[in-house]
């Protein structure tokens, strides 16, 4: 969601993906543009430099580095026409120092907006071609196509465009309450909204009910959705909903979580205003951590 006044963090990179400016002459001439930038990643992790912002390079700097595929990649074009490109840089690479690569969760909560939303696209993108190398169809190797916007199976022909995976996450209020959970392994007191996978067949309504009943045995109704947010962990979409119940028991499915628990709004308040500890609230950049905001302002 972007609004005047609030952008999603991992939203609001404000790239034209220049869909109809693909061909392989295109690409080329983008690549030649003096002003052409480019972001590194290793792994997923994107090169930061001293300042704390992406560390950019002219594409020119990476002759004779060693990339992975699919390269080059063209994010797309900045409001002013810069072409924006993302590369993956090998382990053994010499270009720039090993340890300005950074995971994303530590450092996102610093990063300029524009820059994650434009690092997770990227992340979302090499992810994806990685773990969909090989054709789905027949087996065979694919090779990256339109500047990275797809890829392609010379063997039988077919195109395969990046996923994206839909998740519900819900905000459930009985009244002046709000239910939280924490999965196994999370820092400790880390509370935060439920989530879960959108199945085949089913609508985001009855995502939601469905996994707040499978994670906390509470039925729940109502569910209005409130903005989204694009999560490359590796490629999800986050649905941001707020719904309800009457009921107050809570069933605790151990696989899927390993406590929650109902809080006030006075309680939700207080640790927002950083008066209370009753849980570690979720992380700035998470659309969780605005749920509870957009909850609070009601
Ligand atoms: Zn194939």
């Amino acid at each position: 969601m972007t609004t005047d006044n609030f952008t999603m963090p991992f939203a609001g990179g404000h790239l034209d993906y220049a869909e109809d400016k693909r061909s392989i002459s295109d690409i080329k001439m983008f690549l030649a543009d003096p002003r052409a930038q480019s972001i590194l990643l290793q792994r997923g992790k994107p090169a930061m430099n001293q300042q704390g912002g992406l560390h950019l390079v002219h594409p020119d700097a990476l002759k004779g580095i060693n990339v992975a595929q699919p390269a080059p990649v063209l994010l797309g074009l900045k409001d002013n026409g810069t072409p924006i490109f993302a590369f993956e840089l090998a382990e053994d690479q010499t270009l720039i120092p090993q340890d300005s690569f950074q995971e994303m969760r530590f450092i996102a909560g610093r990063m300029k907006m524009k820059e994650l939303a434009i690092a997770g696209r990227a992340r979302s993108l090499f992810q994806w071609f990685h773990s969909h190398h090989f054709c789905s169809a027949c087996g065979k190797e694919t090779i990256s196509a339109s500047g990275g916007m797809y890829s392609h199976c010379p063997s039988c022909m077919t195109d395969h465009f990046p996923r994206v995976n839909p998740v519900v996450i819900m905000l459930i209020l009985n009244g002046d309450k709000c239910l939280l959970g924490r999965s196994p392994g999370w820092p400790p007191g880390a509370y935060s909204a439920l989530a879960g996978f959108v199945s085949p067949g089913e609508s985001i309504e009855e995502a939601c009910v469905r996994e707040t009943q499978e994670e906390v045995g509470i039925n729940t109704h109502s569910a209005r959705y409130v903005f989204s947010q694009p999560w490359p962990f590796p490629s999800q979409l986050m649905i941001g909903l707020i719904c309800e119940t009457e009921e107050n028991e809570i069933t605790l499915n151990p696989k899927e979580l390993e406590d929650a628990k109902w809080f006030s709004r006075d309680e939700v308040q207080a640790v927002f205003n950083k008066q209370s500890d009753a849980f570690t609230r979720p992380p700035r950049f998470t659309i969780a951590h605005h749920l509870l905001r957009h909850w609070l302002s009601e």
